[in-house]
């Protein structure tokens, strides 16, 4: 076993836990009661305001409790095991996890977008996805659990070390970012369906939007589900982040074929869901994700019934160009196809943005993540380790 799997078996990690639960812990190692809740939020602005990975960087705690918590704990980052850097500046990192009871160390991928105006980290929620949509190549990966909140949060924490993001980091930067930050938006749209991890992904975003840690505000996470009705509502009261929802389709039949999902919670169901969504307005739309396939869900009268499926949500369409994965059946809809769709939408009043595909050369874009080992092809990688 090495070291880190060692390490893992024995100790705790803080990271991923929340402010009570951080000062429970701190009571189990005998932290007077008095001192818990400032120690708490000591250790909290450690760890995700300033990212340090080690108790003994904590310079305002005394020593013998930064000794006693190195004793029985430990600050977890995912491990990277590649970074592969797109013609366009995406990053895609293949993260190995902390082992399972089984001694198993599953793997994920986290991918960076830069854009002009801001910088997007697309997080994995779950290694693979139990849902099995036709058009993804994660719903073909056959492992699949539920990450803890620490590993959700963690890709966020390993992002910012490799983009050195932490004030101390960004300080010697000649070359800081605009408005000061690499990471500017958080979009759950990685592996797995976010809202099958509910506590989890709750926990990790509430630490997310925490003022005093990694602080990004709500407004800028967004949680991308293919439709888990009974959890829309209740992710927006307890959640509160901004909402996007793998439409696809505009008919039952079509969506059962692409998002099987669709049996289960069919398309009035999931509408009803989005309409009562909590705090809509036009300044906090709906986004519905909409994959242009050839043939399948491109028409003109798809456009319309789109149109007429949304009327009364404060909505935006992302036109998303399928992104083609080994041995899928799909292709992806022609420019022109595509262009006609957004027009129809355009003049509908539904802003309709086409998602220009990123980081297709690395298997970063959407849908085209896939962790399973037998994927990868270490030619087309370049390990950072080495
Ligand atoms: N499970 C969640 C979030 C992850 S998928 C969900 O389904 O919403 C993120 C987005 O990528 C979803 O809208 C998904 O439908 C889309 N997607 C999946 N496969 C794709 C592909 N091959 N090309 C383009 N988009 C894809
Ligand atoms: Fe899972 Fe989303 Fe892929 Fe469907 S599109 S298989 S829900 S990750």
């Amino acid at each position: 076993m090495d070291q880190l799997a060692d390490r893992a078996d024995r100790r705790a990690s803080l990271v991923g836990m929340s402010r009570l639960e951080l000062a429970d812990r701190l009571a189990a190692i005998s932290v007077p009661e008095k001192q818990r809740r400032m120690r708490a939020s000591q250790i909290w602005r450690w760890i995700y305001n300033r990212g340090v990975t080690d108790f003994d960087a904590m310079s305002d705690i005394a020593r013998d409790l930064r000794a006693d918590l190195d004793r029985h704990f430990f600050l977890a980052r995912p491990e990277i095991v590649t970074e592969q850097i797109s013609v366009d500046g995406t990053r895609k990192w293949l993260l190995r996890l902390s082992p399972d009871t089984n001694g198993r160390r599953q793997e994920i991928e986290t991918v960076y977008i830069p854009e002009e105006d801001r910088g997007t980290l697309c997080i994995s929620s779950q290694v693979g996805c139990t849902l099995t949509c036709s058009f993804c190549h994660t719903g073909t990966q056959r492992l699949v659990r539920n990450l803890t909140a620490g590993e959700i949060v963690g890709q966020i924490l390993l992002a910012r070390d490799r983009l050195a993001e932490w004030p101390d980091q960004l300080r010697s930067n000649p070359d800081p970012p605009p408005g000061g930050r690499f990471i500017t938006n958080v979009v759950l749209m990685g592996m797995g369906e976010p809202l099958y991890n509910f506590d989890n992904v709750k926990t990790a975003m509430l630490i997310v939007s925490d003022g005093e840690g990694v602080s990004l505000s709500k407004r800028r996470i967004t949680l991308s589900t293919s439709g888990v009705v009974p959890e829309i509502v209740r992710a927006g009261a307890e959640i509160g982040t901004m909402l996007a929802i793998s439409l696809h389709a505009t008919t039952d039949e079509i969506r059962n074929r692409l998002v099987p999902l669709n049996k289960k919670y069919p398309l009035v169901e999931l509408l009803a869901a989005c309409r009562a969504y909590p705090g809509l307005s036009n300044a906090r739309r709906i986004t519905f994700e909409y994959v242009m396939l050839k043939g399948v869900n491109d028409s003109l009268e798809d456009a319309k019934r789109l149109v007429k499926l949304l009327s009364g949500i404060p909505a935006k369409v992302n036109l998303i160009p399928f992104n083609p994965w080994p041995g899928t059946v799909y292709e992806c809809s022609s420019w022109e196809t595509i262009e006609r769709f957004a027009t129809v939408l355009n003049r509908s009043g539904y802003a309709s943005p086409v998602r220009t595909p990123r980081g297709r050369d690395i298997m970063a874009a959407c849908g085209q993540l896939k962790s399973a080992s037998e994927k990868q092809r270490a030619s087309a990688r370049r390990s950072v380790l080495a």
